[in-house]
Parts: C-alpha cells; sequence; structure tokens
C-alpha cells in the first residue's frame, strides 16, 4: 500500500515524502479514503499509530479542493483535550500542509488572548483548539463556527475525562448540522458511545 493509492493530492504526497515515510499505518490506510469519500469516521486509535495524519492529510485535501472564500472563515475545527496535543497537531497540519494555501491557527487558555484574536481576524481556514478557550472567545464575538465543514475530535475519551462534554454540547450547538464529523477515541466507555451517536452520521468505524 502506498499514499498514492489512498488517493492523496501530489501536494499532499511531497510533504509525506518530505516526512520520510514511505508507508501509510494501518489506521491511515483504512481512515484516510473514508474520509476522503466524505463519510463520518469513528476511529479507535492510540497515540503513535499515526493517528494525527490520518486525519489531517484527508482534512487538508477536502478543504484545498473545496471553496475558498476570500475572507477565509473557519471550515475545519480540530478539538483536542490539552494544549500539548492541540499544539502537536498544529504542527502536524502546518508540515502536511506547507504546499497548500490554507491557514492553520491553534487555540488553548492560560496564554493571553489579544495575538489569538489578532490571528482569528486575518482569517483562519483550519483552527485546531481546545474546548475552554474557543469557547471564551466564541462569546468574546471574535470567531464564528458557521461555515464549519469538518470536525475532528482527536482523543475524545480524553475530553470526557477531563470533564469537556458540557463545552463539547454548547461547541457543538454553534456549528452547521451539515458538515462531516470525525472522531478518534483510545477507549470506548459507554459516554463515549454515547456522544459518537450523538454527533456521528451514519459513521464508518475504523480500527488502528
Ligand atoms: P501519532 O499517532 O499521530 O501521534 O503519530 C506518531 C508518530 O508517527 C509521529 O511522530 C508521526 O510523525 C509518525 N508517523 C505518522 N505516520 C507515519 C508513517 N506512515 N510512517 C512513519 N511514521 C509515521
Amino acid at each position: 500500500m502506498t499514499f498514492k493509492s489512498l488517493g492523496l493530492s501530489n501536494a499532499l504526497l511531497k510533504a509525506v515524502e518530505k516526512k520520510g515515510y514511505t508507508t501509510p499505518s494501518p489506521i491511515q490506510e483504512k481512515a484516510i479514503p473514508r474520509i476522503l469519500e466524505g463519510k463520518d469516521v469513528l476511529a479507535s486509535a492510540q497515540t503513535g499509530t499515526g493517528k494525527t495524519a490520518g486525519f489531517t492529510l484527508p482534512l487538508l485535501q477536502i478543504l484545498s479542493q473545496g471553496q475558498q472564500l476570500r475572507r477565509r472563515p473557519i471550515r475545519a475545527l480540530v478539538l483536542t483535550p490539552t494544549r500539548e496535543l492541540a499544539a502537536q497537531v498544529y504542527d502536524n497540519v502546518m508540515d502536511y500542509g506547507k504546499f497548500l494555501d490554507l491557514r492553520a491557527m491553534v487555540m488553548f487558555g492560560g496564554v493571553n488572548a489579544k495575538p489569538q484574536i489578532r490571528t482569528l481576524k486575518n482569517g483562519v481556514d483550519i483552527l485546531v483548539a481546545t474546548p475552554g478557550r474557543l469557547l471564551d472567545l466564541y462569546n468574546q464575538k471574535a470567531l464564528s463556527l458557521a461555515n464549519i465543514e469538518i470536525l475532528v475530535m482527536d482523543e475524545a475519551d480524553r475530553m470526557l475525562d477531563m470533564g469537556f462534554l458540557r463545552d463539547i454540547k454548547r461547541i457543538l450547538a454553534l456549528m452547521p448540522k451539515k458538515r462531516q464529523n470525525l472522531l478518534f477515541s483510545a477507549t470506548f466507555s459507554k459516554e463515549i458511545k454515547q456522544l459518537a451517536g450523538s454527533i456521528l452520521h451514519q459513521p464508518v468505524s475504523v480500527e488502528a
């Protein structure tokens, strides 16, 4: 199996090659084609499986092929439980998207919000965020989620463990109903299954 056979564009293949990857990992092999088809995906994957590229590569491809508006409303949201994970995902987005004309931003709490608000004003296609700061800035009217096409919940189990369920529900209510949803989790408790059931529309399940 090659990255090319998964249906990725040349700009992404070039970025993957630059990273030195030769073969897709099992989760990438299973998830990437389904995400590119536009399906909602429920993925069971631990850290270290290559899950981040598994959702980042197809997300970048879908956004780069879709219609781009000049004012660059946020079209993709990746929610993560911690700032460390948000920063990691953002680094991946920057690496894999280096040959595409898309803007990404990372947002988390515990730091000054002003630079984040400035960056938002300039237009952002992909937002990687932790739930608390996202809601803060939404309440300050610094961002809109009305144009979200793709939602990714990364490490959804940890988000619930950290008590983010209420924030997540609030965030979900701010997005258009018609969108593509990807939920990644290492474990599947009753609560996660319930959350997945409420977010995902006829999902395809994939395992690392
Ligand atoms: P993740 O599970 O997303 O945290 O990724 C774990 C590590 O695997 C990261 O350092 C990635 O850069 C690396 N990685 C992701 N996909 C591949 C691949 N197809 N081949 C080799 N390394 C990879």
